[in-house]
């Protein structure tokens, strides 16, 4: 009980790419970026074994972003053609290729990090991707000129590599959707089922991770015009109980959800966001086990785990390492008491 996860992704070593941002760029290139990513990983997972981290990610170290990482294989889309747009609701720019024509998959995406993944670590294992509304957020569509459409196109592709991920030893797949906190309408109409069709046929548990966004200043601004209680999940939670999806993973620690919300996830195994990805404050042991006390008021202990607010990717990896430990450390704390 009580099994702790992270997010998704972990800093880069500053060697493998620019510390400190998103969207870093790479530092090696050819097969010595090949075997910086592999090194890289290998590296994430012992980290987070010796955290204590139950269930861990490979860090998302092959990949430059959340979401263009799974694009770079896909047919259909020009990455020579990148248009600046406003994404999330025009909460921040971004440099998005376009979609040019029909999508489809040239080919497996992860399977070397999976496989590889796989082979280092005896814990279960959980591999990200990007959801489809948020893919279809992120990308410039010239091609189906009509988003759900083009989600669904995107949902076909991420089941294929779902698919193939679970055969590679996945034991959970997580769909990261920060998109579902801001098109609160569209989740209902064609958000859940984009996401359902993604996870279609999969025997493997299935997450997904909706968040208010990484700790970068844009995301702190908006934060800070959504008031005293964030209500969001109120909406999307009903719709998302209702899903196929087992698993959802939420902000927690810090944020103005109230958490009697919580319990609309009903029947769902949720991963609470108890390390707060925003600041450089590094929660206590203490303060992790009491928020897990409290998310036990309202959802039951076996379907509680502890887990990180967002990915840790923009964060320095010092930092990222004190949360892991404290992740760690404040869950087996939360189990002694509890369990
Ligand atoms: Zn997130």
């Amino acid at each position: 009980m009580l099994e702790c996860t992270i997010a998704g992704s972990l800093p880069k070593p500053s060697w493998l790419a620019e510390p400190d941002r998103l969207w870093a760029p790479w530092r090696l290139s050819g097969d010595a970026l090949a075997g910086g990513k592999r090194d890289a990983t290998l590296i994430a997972l012992k980290e987070q074994e010796d955290a204590g981290i139950d269930i861990v990610t490979d860090g998302e170290q092959s990949r430059q972003h959340f979401v263009h990482g799974f694009l770079e294989n896909i047919h259909g889309i020009d990455f020579g053609h990148r248009v600046e747009m406003g994404i999330r609701a025009d909460r921040y720019k971004a440099l998005c290729p376009t979609v040019t024509g029909p999508l489809s998959l040239s080919g497996r995406v992860h399977e070397t990090e999976a496989r590889f993944a796989r082979a280092h670590t005896r814990r279960p294992l959980k591999f990200t991707l990007p959801g489809p509304m948020t893919i279809a957020d992120t990308i410039a569509d010239a091609h189906y000129n009509d988003r759900p459409t083009l989600a669904m196109a995107l949902a076909d592709l991420l089941n294929q590599e779902a698919r193939a991920l679970e055969a590679d030893g996945v034991d959970v797949i997580q769909f990261d959707e920060p998109a579902f906190n801001v098109y609160l309408e569209e989740v209902g109409t064609w958000g859940i089922a984009a996401l359902e069709r993604a996870a279609a046929g999969l025997r493997c548990r299935t997450c997904v991770h909706i968040c208010y966004g990484y700790g970068i200043s844009a995301n702190i601004a908006w934060k800070e015009t959504l008031g005293a209680e964030w209500r969001q999940y109120e909406r999307i939670f009903p719709v998302l109980a209702r899903s196929r999806i087992g698993q959802v993973s939420l902000e927690c620690r810090n944020s103005h959800v109230p958490m009697e919300l919580l319990r609309l996830l009903e029947g769902k195994d949720v991963l609470v966001g108890v390390i707060d990805v925003a600041t450089e404050m590094v929660e206590t042991p203490e303060e992790v086990a009491s928020l897990i006390a409290e998310v036990a008021r309202y959802v039951p202990l076996e379907r509680i785990f502890p887990c990180t607010n967002c990915g840790m990717a923009p964060l320095p990896r010092t930092l990222s390492s004190a949360k892991l430990a404290a992740l760690g450390a404040g869950s087996a704390l939360a189990r002694q008491r509890l369990c």
